[in-house]
C-alpha cells in the first residue's frame, strides 16, 4: 500500500489540474485514472495512425492574459503547449439550412456587434445593449475573473444573471432570428430555453468573444504537461486504475481507495474528480445522507453527444481555420439536441483540426452533435447490429447536411468513425453520457452546484459537476479545491498577478 499526500480519483481535466496545482505547492499526489490514457475530456486517440481528440476542440481563455494562459504560466507549462488562435475575422461560421444563409461571426467586441448589425441593421442598439449586459454579467463573477471570492456569495449576483438565457437575449433583441442566432453556440453548454441561466450563456459567449483557440498537436498534450508537473514533485498519474471501492473510518474519513487491479492507495487527503454519481456507487452507505444521494441522482444531466471523426483523402478538403455550426433552421437554436424526421440531429458543430494539415488541406474533421441519451437507451446494456446500422444512418445524415454547405464533401471522405452517447457514458462513467455534467436550471440554481467539501472530512470534490464545465470552468474549480486542501488562499491571487 503506497502512501502520498493526496490521492485523486479521476485523471481528467479536473483531476489533473487539481493534482498539478497541489504538486506545484509542494504536495506529492497520485492520480488514479480508469482509462488507459490520462486526460478524460483531454484524451486523444489514434485510428489507422491518425490522431483525433475526444472532447476539447474549441477553447477560450488562452489569449495573453486569459485565465488559462495565466494558470498554465503559473504551473510553468504554458510554453510547452502548442496552441493556435482561431481566425478572429471569422471565429464561427453559422449556417441555417432552411434559408440557406451563412453568418460569419468575428471575435472582438466591436467587430462582433458590427458584423451582426450588418445582418440585422435595425438591431444595432439592441446588440450594443446585449453585449454590455453579457459583459456585465461575466464581470460580476469573481472566480471567472480570477478575483478572490466567497462560495456563499456565488448567487448574490446580478438579477439578470439568473433569468433564462433566452429571456436575457429577448430583453434587448426584437428580431426572432437574431435572438436565435445569438444562441448559435449553445451546443457548447447545452442551453435550453426557459431553463439555462443567463450567466452560463454570458460567461461562455464573452469568453469566446475575446478570441477562441485550438490545440495544435492534440489535446492530450495538456494532460501530459500537467502529468509532468505532478511527477516533478514525486507524484504520478496511474492509468488503468478504476477506483472500485472506498474505505472509511468511524469519523467518515476516507482511509483507502481500492482499485480494479486490487491495489489499495492511501493518503491523508482524497479528491474525487469523476462524476459524483460514480462516487456514491463506490463509497460505503452512510457516509453521505440519503438527501444528498437523492439530490445527486435527481439533478438533470446535460445531454449527451454523437461524434464523427472523419479522415479525408489526401489533398481533397480545405483546412478551415474557424469553427462551423449547421442548424436545420436558425429558429431551433435552443433545441439543438433534437432530431429531424429522419432521426438526424437538427444542429451540430464541426471543425478541421490544425494538426496534420497539408498545404492548405485538412487531414481530418471532427463533428459534434448534442444528442439525448433516450435515442440509445434501447442499447444501454447490449449493442446489436441495429445499433451499428443506426450509427451509420446518423453519420450519413450528418454528412449529407455538411454536403449542403460543401458540395462534393462526401467524395473527400476516406474513413468515418463514430461515437454515440453510449461511448461517452462508458468512457467517462458519466450517467446518461452527459457531456457537461449537471444541467443548470435558473429555477433551482443551487440544485446543480455541489460544494467541494463533503460529509467525509478528508474527501474533496472537483470537476465539472461542482461548478462550470469545460476548459473555462473546470480549471477554476481545481484552484478552489487545491486551496481548500492546502488551507491556502493565495493560489488564485498568485495566478491573477501573473
Ligand atoms: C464530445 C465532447 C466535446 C467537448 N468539447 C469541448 C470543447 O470543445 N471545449 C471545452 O471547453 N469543453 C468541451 N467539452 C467538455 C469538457 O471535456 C469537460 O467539461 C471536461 O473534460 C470535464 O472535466 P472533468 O475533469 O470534470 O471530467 P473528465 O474530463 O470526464 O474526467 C473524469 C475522469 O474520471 C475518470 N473516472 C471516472 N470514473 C472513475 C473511477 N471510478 N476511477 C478512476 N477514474 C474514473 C474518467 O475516465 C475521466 O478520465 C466536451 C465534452 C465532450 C464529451
Amino acid at each position: 500500500m503506497s502512501r502520498v499526500d493526496v490521492i485523486i480519483a479521476g485523471g481528467g481535466l479536473g483531476g489533473l489540474f487539481t493534482g498539478a496545482l497541489l504538486a506545484h505547492n509542494g504536495l506529492t499526489v497520485t492520480v488514479l485514472e480508469k482509462n488507459a490514457i490520462p486526460g478524460g475530456g483531454l484524451q486523444s486517440f489514434s485510428r489507422d495512425g491518425v490522431m483525433y481528440d475526444t472532447g476539447m476542440h474549441v477553447m477560450g481563455g488562452w489569449r495573453q492574459g486569459g485565465t488559462l494562459d495565466k494558470i498554465t504560466r503559473y504551473l510553468g507549462i504554458r510554453d510547452k503547449l502548442e496552441i493556435v488562435e482561431i481566425n478572429d475575422d471569422c471565429m464561427d461560421q453559422v449556417t441555417s439550412l432552411a434559408d440557406a444563409v451563412t453568418y460569419k461571426i468575428p471575435a472582438g467586441r466591436e467587430a462582433f456587434i458590427d458584423a451582426l448589425a450588418q445582418y440585422f441593421p435595425n438591431e444595432r442598439e439592441g446588440l450594443e445593449q446585449y453585449v454590455a449586459a453579457i459583459e456585465r454579467i461575466a464581470d460580476s463573477f469573481d472566480l471567472y475573473n480570477l478575483r478572490p471570492y466567497s462560495h456563499s456569495a456565488s448567487f448574490e449576483m446580478l438579477p439578470e444573471a439568473i433569468i433564462p438565457a433566452d429571456e436575457l437575449i429577448a430583453r434587448y433583441i426584437n428580431d426572432a432570428r437574431l435572438r436565435s442566432l445569438l444562441a448559435y453556440n449553445n451546443g457548447l453548454y447545452n442551453g435550453e430555453a426557459g431553463r439555462t441561466p443567463a450567466y452560463v450563456h454570458a460567461l461562455i459567449s464573452v469568453l469566446y468573444m475575446k478570441g477562441a483557440s485550438r490545440f495544435v498537436g492534440n489535446s492530450v498534450q495538456l494532460a501530459r504537461a500537467l502529468t509532468e508537473v505532478i511527477a516533478a514533485n514525486g507524484g504520478s498519474v496511474l492509468c488503468g486504475r478504476e477506483v472500485t471501492a472506498i474505505e472509511v473510518d468511524g469519523s467518515r474519513n476516507v482511509t483507502v481507495m481500492k482499485c480494479s487491479d486490487g491495489e489499495r492507495y492511501t493518503a491523508s487527503k482524497f479528491v474525487w474528480a469523476a462524476h459524483p454519481a460514480e462516487l456514491l456507487r463506490v463509497i460505503p452507505d452512510g457516509v453521505f445522507t440519503k438527501a444528498y444521494k437523492r439530490r445527486v441522482a435527481g439533478v438533470k444531466p446535460t445531454c449527451s453527444a454523437f461524434s464523427l471523426f472523419i479522415e479525408f483523402l489526401p489533398h481533397s478538403f480545405p483546412y478551415i481555420d474557424h469553427t462551423c455550426y449547421i442548424h436545420d433552421d436558425m429558429v431551433d437554436a435552443w433545441s439543438l439536441q433534437s432530431v429531424d424526421a429522419e432521426g438526424i440531429p437538427r444542429g451540430f458543430m464541426y471543425m478541421t483540426p490544425p494538426q496534420q494539415r497539408q498545404d492548405g488541406y485538412a487531414k481530418t474533421m471532427l463533428v459534434t452533435a448534442l444528442m439525448d441519451f433516450d435515442l440509445v437507451e434501447r442499447w444501454a446494456d447490449r449493442r446489436d447490429n441495429v445499433y451499428y446500422d443506426w450509427k451509420r444512418h446518423v453519420a450519413d445524415g450528418i454528412i449529407s447536411k455538411i454536403e449542403c454547405c460543401y458540395p462534393g464533401f462526401k467524395d473527400c471522405i476516406k474513413t468515418v468513425y463514430t461515437a454515440s452517447p453510449l461511448t461517452i457514458r462508458d468512457y467517462y462513467h458519466a450517467p446518461r453520457g452527459s457531456v457537461y455534467g449537471f444541467s443548470k436550471d435558473c429555477n433551482n440554481l443551487l440544485e446543480s452546484q455541489l460544494p467541494i467539501v463533503t460529509k467525509s472530512p478528508n474527501l474533496f470534490l472537483t470537476g465539472q459537476c461542482v461548478n462550470l464545465h469545460g476548459i473555462c470552468g473546470v480549471p477554476l474549480t481545481a484552484i478552489t479545491t487545491a486551496e481548500a486542501i492546502l488551507y491556502l488562499r493565495t493560489i488564485l491571487s498568485d495566478i491573477a498577478s501573473i
